[in-house]
């Protein structure tokens, strides 16, 4: 059997994972995300351990990947880290690391297309050409996937940073440091917290919290919908584990949708619209998904 490392480098931690797929997992590990000088020499050393101990070649590697990142194969400055708030992180060259100190190939891709492929290939839109994958924590950021591939242009698609209506009865100013009230600045854990002063973990179910969101996830959908026409869409991300928050993102997508697209998808919302299915292990697995080579 060939055996991969499958890399999640995220914002808080790093995940990694040394399998084929996820039946086949061998070695398992986190390491929090520190500095590069102290994570990313404890990534390395994690898979030539396993490795040595376990007597096998890593074949090759896939990093997904924290960011903004530079995904495009042409420039100079591909696979670094680019623009994010954590300064000993910014413009730092990552996959060029992995690559010099690993020895074998190594596929690049943000977190969430990460997590995407990984839902894709084993998860909750297995077999599934087109879709979307969306996560909302303390950022929101997705993966359009078409045709099982991560839709690439000039850059990776953000998003999390579209532009949304406010709720009627929502005063809060939002909190995105480049567009204020986006989908990120609306509906992130940060913009719960701050918008009703309290840790969003103690707000209950029926706060009314939770009909903002909704409503800000519902608008998102809906152009989601409308722009990529996915044939599903994954709802993940901390901020989605609250107990019935994706029934009521269903049906708010339907009602600001308002009947103007009529499929049989869209009948049975309860499948159109799903949570992930392969947990914290998503960005990992789906790195390990990006180095086999069919990719549905
Ligand atoms: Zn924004």
């Amino acid at each position: 059997m060939e055996y991969f490392a499958g890399i999640e480098a995220g914002g808080t931690k790093f995940k990694c994972i040394i399998a084929n797929d996820p039946s086949t997992i061998i070695a398992e590990e986190t390491f929090q995300t520190v500095v590069p000088e102290l994570t990313l020499p404890r990534v390395v050393e994690f898979i030539k351990d396993t490795s040595s101990n376990k007597g096998i070649q890593i074949k090759a590697a896939g990093l997904s990947c924290f960011g903004p990142v530079d995904l495009d194969p042409h420039s100079p400055t591909y696979g670094n880290i680019t623009t994010t708030p954590k300064l000993k992180w910014r413009n730092y060259p990552i996959l060029n690391f992995f690559k010099n100190n690993l020895e074998v190939p190594v596929a690049f891709e943000t977190d969430v297309n990460g997590a995407a492929l990984g839902e894709g290939k084993w998860g909750a839109a297995k077999g599934i050409s087109d879709f979307v994958y969306i996560t909302v924590g303390t950022g929101i950021g997705g993966g359009v996937i078409h045709n099982h591939k991560p839709l690439f242009g000039m850059t990776h698609p953000e998003i999390g940073h579209m532009k949304i209506q406010s709720h009627p009865d929502d005063s809060f100013p939002g909190n995105c440091p480049y567009h204020t009230t986006c989908l990120e600045g609306l509906a992130n854990a940060p913009a719960l917290a701050a918008r009703w002063n309290i840790d969003p973990a103690t707000l209950p179910d029926d706060h009314p919290a939770w009909e903002f969101e909704a409503y800000y996830l519902g608008q998102a959908i809906h152009n989601l919908i409308l722009v990529c026409s996915p044939k599903r869409i994954i709802l993940g991300g901390g901020v989605l584990n609250r107990h019935g928050l994706i029934e009521k993102v269903r049906i708010e997508a339907i009602r600001i949708l308002n009947g103007y697209i009529s499929t049989s998808y869209l009948d049975r919302i309860d499948e159109y619209i799903v949570p992930p299915l392969l947990g914290d292990r998503a960005g990992a697995l789906g790195a390990i998904a990006m180095l086999t080579k069919s990719s549905n």
